[in-house]
């Protein structure tokens, strides 16, 4: 499977809209589309947005003109940011004062409040991506409020996309940060080295992560990671897929490993506890209940279930639905 489509298997990945990003500089454009009567603006209050619907057909629910005016006059809000062209209407996002205590009883007669793990499992695909690229461009602007210059405030400009410094003689610009992390997932023979955090949820496992650092390449970071958190000897590193992850500004950066040794030696602390598994050792854990897997919304399931499921037979998912696997309840967002 070629990369474009093994990374559209990975939630918050499907675009749902057309960005128009060379049109975003254009403010006669710009203010054209907000002015439509078609226009749907997203709320973004802590890492929420509003969904409505019935739990089988459940949608994000963009306020329009009237909800927008109404937000205006009881909460201080930003300036709308422009996602880009859905089927429906342009859409915007809109961050809600964090310190809106009330904003889901303001919002409440327009829908209710979603976060985006939830909205990961429980909106369509394309809907999950279009508020995972509304919350990441409304938590960099809230992270990125002054300049690292000179302290100035920062007002958005091409249509909430460049942050730009207002302090005078200085008006830097900013774009949006992500940071990139890579995960890996490292194969010796035919078995697969998971790993846990003692902060975790018991019996909970997962791939090796981490960010990367200055100065080195992604497959410098995956060779790195690998010997710190586990000591184990890297020698091949493919690129498999990747993963918008705004919690609250990563990128993920799947990658598949081939260890040329067994021995584990946790060398960073990172880990409480790493060990090898067969795909049998994997049956029997979530049957027993003495394995989790990651969450299903994240690109560290897909790297586990690529390597799981090309042995044929039953897949992952299918393990997982026998043994009546209850998928942990996302934890509260970020
Ligand atoms: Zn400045």
């Amino acid at each position: 499977m070629d990369h474009l489509r093994r990374s559209l298997l990975n939630c918050y990945t499907m675009q749902g809209l057309d960005r128009k990003a060379e049109l975003r500089s254009n403010t006669d454009w710009i203010a054209e589309q907000f002015g439509r009567s078609d226009v749907g603006v997203m709320p973004i209050w802590r890492g929420h947005t509003l969904v409505s619907g019935t739990k089988d057909d459940r949608r994000i629910a963009p306020l329009d003109t009237a909800g927008l005016e109404e937000m205006q006059s009881r909460c201080r809000v930003g300036k709308p940011i422009f996602l880009g062209l859905h089927p429906d209407g342009p859409r915007f996002a809109l961050t809600v004062d964090g310190e809106t205590a009330d904003a889901p009883d303001l919002l409440a007669p327009f829908g209710e409040m979603m976060d985006l793990r939830t909205a990961g499992r429980e909106l369509h695909p394309a809907e999950a991506s279009v508020f995972a690229h509304a919350k990441a461009l409304s938590e960099w602007q809230d992270r990125h409020r002054f300049c690292p210059a000179c302290g100035s405030t920062n007002e958005p400009v091409d249509a909430g996309h460049v942050l730009k410094c207002s302090g005078e003689g200085c008006g830097r610009s900013q774009f949006p940060r992500m940071d990139p992390a890579i995960i890996v997932r490292v194969v010796f023979e035919d078995r697969i080295l998971l790993g846990r955090q003692a902060v975790w949820a018991p019996h909970q496992y997962s791939v090796v992560a981490g960010f990367v650092e200055p100065g080195e390449s992604l497959e410098q970071a995956v060779v790195r990671e690998v010997e710190e958190e586990a000591g184990v000897p890297v020698v091949e590193v493919h690129y498999q897929s990747s993963q918008p992850w705004p919690f609250p500004g990563n990128i993920m950066l799947g990658f598949a490993a081939v260890a040329s040794d067994d021995q584990i030696s946790l060398n960073d602390n990172e880990l409480e506890h790493a060990r090898w598994y067969t795909r049998e050792e994997i049956v029997t854990g979530l049957n027993e209940r003495s394995l989790r897997v990651p969450p299903n919304i994240s690109i560290s399931f897909r790297l586990i279930e690529h390597w799981f499921n090309d042995a044929g037979g039953d897949t992952l998912l299918e393990v997982t639905e026998r043994a009546g696997y209850e998928w942990t309840p996302p934890p509260r967002s970020s």
